[in-house]
């Protein structure tokens, strides 16, 4: 009995929330309906708009937006078109048929008269259907981009509609178009149908679109209703409103990913308390004191302030820690550590290869010589009974400090007290694997991610937007800029002669080869006839090259690195096994080969492994003659600046930010529908700050009004992977 009056008492509270809410839940309803019951569609097509452009459901297809627009509101004449307009539109009368030509050359062609010419409308595909659907003598508006053939103007393939047809769709003075594929133009499915389609489904459903903004948010951003902004984005009625749309819908999508975000962030911290790190004790103060063996930039300096501040608080931290390469973010990673060590507290720098964990090793425990610190590395190869005694360690807690690669987040590794997590170069993880490393204790470790791919401000507040960011500015002082050229093969004797100097002046080179998976047997012969034609022009005794790639064994890649740091070879030939992280100091020349084929912010990771020490260095991007348009944009960039970020810039605006290494395993880029994170800085921003605002007043969305936010953001979740998550 008295269940039934709380569902009752339920159903009144929701129905008094008030209409809008309500409306909002039944009209997300009818959107979830699967596209084939949309008059027009049907299972054939439906099973098409499922596969070639993911659209599903009603809604699917409402947030298909165009890709461009063109002007319908002026009809040309003939006697005024000429072949070198862009797309027209002409109203006329179809005169007659005629089929020309044989075989692949056979043809349609329909003469078609206004009251000021004639001119050829040209089928050469679907002709049958052409033939049968038009009829001679009645109106029709024809719209097409005119070219000439045999000295005629003609319109090849056009778009075709009858008066009558034309004038019942919504009204719009910008025609839409929607990018279709292939398959879907074989099946007659263009940017015309789906915008007849958009036609059918805003014409069941106007008026009954609900807003996603609560009502006093609609007040202050002064933005045109939802319902608007859609009818305007796939029919504008004209450009000022088009505009309008598009700033409303852009807004929208950015904002509800931030607020998204910024509420798992105030989440997190209501919900976790952090471990509190209060003291700077024994370890981090004989290490500053005894140990550091060079001055803090005072970039390092504020960022370790930042950390501390953080660790003491008795919130959770979840850091992102970015600074170009060489900037000394592994020390910044090691002070952090000595923090948790002095207030009893395990932990753990997690690296993507093990070259770069076995570095970090040495590095370490370089630094901390002379200290009673117990540090372990696990990796891939670690032995089993080394692991077994690893294991052993860490639940006694008698190992302090454990380095490693993917191996560390096995369900078999366990911590006594682990306090403090550090996952470097934390772009080449996936979200999933970064997760993990929470759960290994009860309360989450203070967790820090550092990342030398800088990132522009927009992506880094999509992709990163729940992490508090340090940046470190600066890099360590007495570093010369690394001096950059692009060298065409043609100039192969003049590097080789370049790199004899350099090799007499007692420097050592790096030479990177490409190895792209797609196409790994062609790359790894490379690779080897480089090796080659590199021992050739380098011959022994004088010379002695080294070789590391990903096919070795991890005890031969060890052997490998091993020579090159210890100076008893010259030159390291290698794929991008060592793109990431690795620090020898003495190698002052780093040549690119086939530049062309890899992504800026590779090349710029790449160049960073050199410059490291006080002597000018130097990067070579070999490649051949033949470069495309953004391939030579590429190099052009690399040559003229050094500033991680002015390149992380224009590698978004290049490549787009679904291809920003670390968007990949979010999927987030690729969900925006109508925002570009290259071009919507602005609008962005924009987003954040309000969100900001909203959740300053509601911390959780817990408040009445907020009740349509939280709708929204529940519909995100469901539609998108869980990427808020991401630390
Ligand atoms: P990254 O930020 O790319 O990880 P590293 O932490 O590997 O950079 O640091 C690059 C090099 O600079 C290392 O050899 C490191 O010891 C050195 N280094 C770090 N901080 C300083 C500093 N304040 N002054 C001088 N050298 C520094
Ligand atoms: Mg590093």
């Amino acid at each position: 009995m008295y269940w039934k009056i709380g569902i009752i008492l339920v159903n009144v509270i929701f129905l008094t929330i008030g209409n809008k809410y309500y409306g909002c839940i039944l009209m997300s309803e009818f959107l979830k309906q699967d596209i084939k019951f949309l008059p027009g569609v049907g299972p054939k097509r439906a099973d098409l708009l499922n596969k070639e452009l993911s659209i599903f459901t009603l809604e699917d297809l409402l947030y298909y937006f165009p890709y461009k627009y063109i002007d319908r509101t002026k009809f040309y004449r003939i006697n005024e078109i000429h072949a070198t307009l862009p797309y027209i539109q002409i109203k006329g009368r179809i005169l007659g048929f005629k089929s020309i030509g044989t075989r692949n050359k056979k043809r349609l062609v329909a003469g078609f008269t206004d009251e000021t010419g004639v001119i050829e409308l040209v089928w050469f595909k679907g002709v049958k259907w052409i033939q049968e659907s038009l009829a001679t003598g009645k109106e029709y508006i024809v719209f097409g981009k005119p070219s000439l053939f045999n000295n005629k103007i003609n319109l090849i393939h056009p778009e075709i509609e009858d008066v009558i047809k034309y004038e019942s769709t919504i009204n719009a003075s910008l025609q839409a178009f929607y990018s279709t594929t292939e398959k879907l133009k074989n099946s007659y499915i263009n940017s015309r149908v789906i915008q007849k389609l958009q036609n059918n489904l805003l014409q069941s459903i106007k008026g009954k679109i609900h807003e996603s903004f609560p009502e006093y948010l609609l007040e202050q951003l002064k933005f045109i209703s939802l319902e608007e902004a859609l009818l305007n984005i796939h029919f504008p009625q004209n450009m000022e409103l088009l505009r309008k749309a598009q700033a409303r819908l852009k807004f929208e999508e950015l904002f509800f990913i931030q607020l998204n975000l910024l509420k798992q962030k105030n989440f997190r911290k209501e919900k976790f308390r952090g471990n509190i790190f209060s003291k700077v004790g024994k370890n981090f103060n004989s290490f500053y004191h005894n140990n550091l063996p060079f001055e803090l930039t005072n970039a390092q300096k504020r960022v370790l302030k930042e950390i501390r501040k953080d660790l003491g608080s008795g919130k959770h931290m979840n850091r992102l820690l970015q600074g170009d390469v060489g900037s000394g973010k592994t020390l910044v990673a090691l002070m952090s550590i000595l923090i948790a060590l002095d207030n009893g507290y395990q932990a753990c720098l997690m690296a993507p290869t093990e070259i770069l964990a076995n570095q970090h090793l040495e590095a370490i425990k370089n630094f901390l010589k002379g200290l009673d610190i117990h540090i372990g590395l696990l990796t891939g190869s670690t032995k089993q009974s080394e692991r077994n005694f690893i294991h052993e360690s860490l639940l006694s807690g008698e190992l302090q400090i454990l380095i490693g690669t993917h191996a560390l987040i096995e369900e078999t590794v366990k911590f006594k007290n682990l306090g403090l997590v550090i996952i470097d170069e934390q772009h080449k993880f996936g979200v999933a694997q970064r997760a993990k490393l929470w759960k290994k204790n009860v309360r989450p470790p203070h967790v820090l991610v550092m990342t030398a791919t800088p990132i522009p401000r927009t992506l880094a507040m999509t992709l990163y937007g729940d992490l508090e960011v340090s940046v470190i500015d600066e890099l360590p002082p007495g570093r010369k800029p690394i001096k950059t050229v692009h060298y065409y093969d043609s100039k192969r004797l003049r590097l080789f002669g370049f790199m004899r100097k350099q090799i007499e002046e007692g420097r050592q080179i790096y030479i990177v080869y490409p190895l792209i998976k797609e196409s790994e047997k062609m790359d790894y012969k490379d690779l080897e006839d480089g090796y080659e034609s590199i021992v050739r022009s380098f011959p022994p005794p004088k010379y002695a090259v080294s070789i590391v790639h990903g096919k070795m064994k991890p005890e031969e890649k060890e052997v490998s690195m091993q020579y090159f740091i210890s100076g008893r070879t010259h030159i390291m030939v290698a794929t991008t096994v060592i793109e990431v992280g690795v620090d020898i100091p003495n190698v002052t020349v780093m040549v690119i080969e086939s530049a062309e084929r890899f992504g800026l912010s590779q090349l710029h990771q790449l160049r960073g492994r050199v410059g490291r020490g006080a002597d000018q260095s130097y990067c070579i991007l070999m490649s051949s003659y033949k470069l495309t348009h953004e391939a030579k944009k590429r190099l052009e960039i690399m040559v003229t600046t050094n500033d991680g970020f002015e390149i992380a810039e224009v590698d978004l605006k290049l490549r787009g930010p679904g291809d920003i290494e670390g968007t990949q395993q979010s999927g987030i880029a690729f969900d925006l529908k109508i925002a570009n994170l290259a071009r919507d800085g602005q609008i962005l921003q924009y987003a954040r700050d309000i969100a900001e605002q909203v959740l300053e007043k509601d911390s959780l969305l817990t408040k009445p009004e907020n009740s349509i936010l939280v709708f929204q953001l529940k519909k995100l979740s469901k539609r998108r992977f869980d990427w808020s998550a991401i630390s």
